[in-house]
């Protein structure tokens, strides 16, 4: 157990409610909607952070966090909004796209230098990836551990498949945000070669 994971407290409201909640909380480990945010010693315990899902690269979570709610190139955090589009990065991996439909993504964006250059470090995006101009990427909501409080009154990490919580769940009041999700709407596909 590591500093962090034992520094989690549950705080109860006089309406009934309860949250899960740092001993020594900041303002900064809420993000806008209020959601509770890892530390970045959290991301590199065993408590199950990020597993269950394929993903083809682990970003930690404040730099995830950061980039994702600006929009910012995840590799230079340039704003990786252009006249054209916002620019994603995604493996195809997990299945055929169907640019009808939207799709969720944990993946911050890249600014164009970066999309092109990004899948030359990295095997899986060179095998699997294709880059996806989209047009709207609006706030989902959060990937996280979920945690309980327990009958003999301490804080305990549950078991949970990697599926994004949307913001205004009630879920998110007894989790931890690791990763934040964006939906990618309205996207194209583009070739690497010609950005
Ligand atoms: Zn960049």
């Amino acid at each position: 157990m590591d500093e962090s994971f034992s520094a989690l407290r549950a705080s109860f409201s006089s309406a009934g409610g309860s949250r899960v909640r740092y001993a020594d909380e900041r303002r900064r480990d809420r993000d806008a909607q209020g959601v509770l945010w890892a530390r970045v010693s959290q991301s590199l315990d065993e408590h199950g952070v990020l597993t269950g899902a394929p993903r083809w690269k682990m970003i930690n979570p404040a730099r995830q966090r950061e980039t994702m709610s600006q929009l910012l190139c995840q590799f230079c955090r340039e704003p990786a909004r252009t006249d054209e589009g916002i620019l994603f990065l995604h493996s195809t991996k997990a299945g055929a796209l169907d640019p009808s439909t939207s799709l969720r993504t944990t993946q911050p964006p890249f600014c164009r230098e970066h999309a092109r250059t990004a899948p030359e470090g990295c095997s899986h995006l060179a095998k699997h990836g294709v880059a996806l101009l989209a047009q709207s990427a609006p706030l989902y909501g959060v990937v996280g551990t979920p945690y309980r409080y327990t009958v003999d009154r301490t804080i305990q990490a549950m078991a949970f498949d990697g599926d994004p919580v949307p913001y205004g769940h009630a879920d998110l009041d007894w989790m931890v945000a690791s990763q934040l999700v964006r939906t990618v709407r309205a996207f194209t596909v583009v070739n690497l070669e010609d950005l």
